[in-house]
């Protein structure tokens, strides 16, 4: 891919296991509004900056680690799924039905199947910190002023 990829997106509900079941909740984008160029990517993990659109949000742009893939950790997955974890604490608040805009700056891992939630929860922890340290760097920060972001 060329990158960055910009995208715009609703916040839609996906099987609540992100925050439930292993303390890294992903916002899920309606998948009808990510791009083809996004669909055709590699399946994995991938790096990049974030913003949240709503009233009572922080709005600020916080870096993100994307996931774009099957997970086929889970049995019942089904269908490819585009899930965002943004690195900052929101508080007691839900995305649900906000937009979402991101930029999509590198690749961070090839989607794989771990033998346990706990090896993949390692693994996204191991994600973050390559997410936080990739961006660190000048013309990665840059980015965080991209146009598609809203000035609040
Ligand atoms: P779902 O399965 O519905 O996507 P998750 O357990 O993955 O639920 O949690 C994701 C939801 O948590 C998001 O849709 C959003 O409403 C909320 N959320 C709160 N903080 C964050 C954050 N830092 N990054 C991503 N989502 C967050
Ligand atoms: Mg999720």
């Amino acid at each position: 891919p060329k990158y960055p990829i910009r995208v715009r997106g609703h916040v839609v509900k996906g099987f609540g296991r992100g925050s439930k079941q292993m303390g890294i909740p992903t916002a899920n984008i309606d998948p009808n509004e990510v791009p083809d160029e996004v669909l055709q990517m590699s399946k994995g993990v991938y790096c990049g900056w974030a913003q949240v659109l709503g009233e009572n949000l922080d709005a600020g742009v916080h870096i993100m680690a994307m996931n774009i893939g099957n997970r086929p950790t889970f049995a019942d997955a089904d269908g490819v799924t585009v899930e965002v974890h943004i690195l900052h604490n929101y508080g007691d608040v839900d995305f649900y039905g906000k937009e979402m805009r991101f930029v999509i700056l590198g690749f961070i891992r090839e989607e794989m199947e771990f033998k346990s939630l706990g090896e993949l929860v390692e693994r996204i922890h191991a994600d973050i910190e390559i997410a936080r340290k990739g961006l660190e760097d000048d013309d990665m920060q840059h980015f965080a002023t991209d146009e598609v972001f809203v000035r609040r």
